[in-house]
């Protein structure tokens, strides 16, 4: 059993107000990653930047002597911009922390500047401990937003062998202090009742109502779907938009349904699409005239959940580290399994797991992070990479 490490709870605070103290709203990366940078050099830590656009880098930072695995923890420092200032307690391009020490607030405290505030602690903590391997942080630009200049980024100059090819990612978004190696599938689809227009005044005679037809297919497939998986929990469906009619004397011949459904592993789009063919299906035997088409949004598309697995030794040794440090068996982060970048990782084909704080607020005003939680998960980030790279 490791001994469990100490953290300096001043030293991970500054960095932390620091990092919550420059702003960076998505497309504004530039001066907070300098400031990584800066705080890289300063401490003798090797790093290199990496950009799409020079305004919007990514620093990619390695301790470690390169005789062993890889593992690269992966944040981003970009933020949502406030838009209510007015509900704001504290000034929100201000890491501020609270009288007692416990709480730090401001935009990007929980998503996710205190996370990659461990990860740059870890590698200060760690950069003399002599790891076997490589210790990483990929602290990037463009999460919010759909990575193109982040992490997709970062994964193509892997890809073209440009940049070192991970063994293992660790993600930091807010996680509850759980274990998050899996996330949701999202699968966007469309349904277009068919009926027949008509005059409204022989509705009943020569009109098909796509309407009426709608709400009986939208009963068959909007609830609670009775599937669950230990990672990511059950499987959701939501009718989100609807669209139909032309005039108020007009029986509507057509109304579109927009869906989403996101999935758990197991599923595919295929699976998803004959469940929902099934249920139309039956409301058909009932009812002749009713008629469906579907049609996958072009708009939405589908990411495949993903997942990587209990055997993986990166999320084993996740787990080990946790009992270690708390005390507790660890649980898996199934309440609501969000998308992370972490997919993009998975997708690349390397194991991927994600640990992360708790915080409050996330997106909207009074943003705070616990800063129990990041010293929590700064030991567990500590120990894994000792395990890892013993
Ligand atoms: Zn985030």
């Amino acid at each position: 059993m490791t001994q469990t490490p100490t953290i300096d709870r001043d030293r991970l605070t500054k960095i932390i107000i620091d990092l919550v103290s420059i702003p960076s709203v998505s497309d504004d990366e530039l001066e907070i990653m300098e400031f990584v940078a800066g705080l890289c050099e300063g401490a003798g830590i090797e790093y290199t930047v990496t950009a799409k656009d020079p305004q919007r880098p990514n620093v990619i930072a390695s301790i470690g002597n390169g005789n062993g695995p890889t593992i690269a923890m992966n944040g981003h420092l970009d933020t949502v911009p406030v838009s209510d200032e007015h509900r704001w307690v504290t000034p929100p391009l201000k890491g501020v922390a609270s009288p007692d020490g416990r709480m730090i607030f401001g935009r990007g405290s929980a998503d996710m500047k205190g996370s990659v505030g461990v990860m740059l602690y870890t590698l200060l903590a760690l950069k003399d401990a002599g790891l076997n391997g490589t210790l990483q942080a990929h602290i990037v630009s463009d999460e919010e937003r759909g990575a193109e200049f982040g992490t997709r980024h970062v994964l193509e100059e892997i890809e073209a062998g440009k940049l070192p090819r991970p063994d293992y990612v660790l993600i930091g978004e807010s996680s509850q202090l759980k274990v998050r190696n899996a996330e949701r599938g999202i699968f966007g689809f469309q349904v277009r009742f068919l009926g027949r227009a008509s005059h409204t005044a022989s509705a009943r005679v020569t009109g098909v109502n796509a309407i009426a037809l709608a709400a009986k297919g939208i009963l068959a497939i909007e609830g609670d779907i009775d599937k669950e998986h230990p990672a990511v929990g059950r499987p959701v469906i939501s009718v989100n938009m609807i669209e139909a009619g032309v005039a108020n004397n007009v029986v509507p011949g057509e109304c579109t349904i927009t869906v989403d459904r996101r999935t758990i592993p197991g599923e595919t789009d295929e699976t998803v699409l004959a469940e929902v063919r099934a249920a139309l299906d039956a409301v058909k035997t009932d009812d002749p005239n009713f008629d469906y088409e579907i049609t996958p949004s072009r708009e939405e598309g589908y990411t495949p959940a993903n997942i990587t697995d209990e055997s993986s030794p990166v999320v084993g040794a996740l787990q080990e580290a946790i009992r270690e440090v708390t005390g507790e068996e660890p649980e898996y982060f199934a309440t609501w399994a969000g998308a992370t970048d972490g997919r993009l990782y998975r997708f690349a084909g390397i194991d991927t797991v994600g640990y992360g704080p708790s915080g409050q607020n996330a997106h909207g005003a009074n943003e705070a992070v616990f800063v129990d939680d990041l010293i929590t998960q700064a030991q567990v980030y500590q120990v894994l990479a000792r395990k890892l790279l013993a």
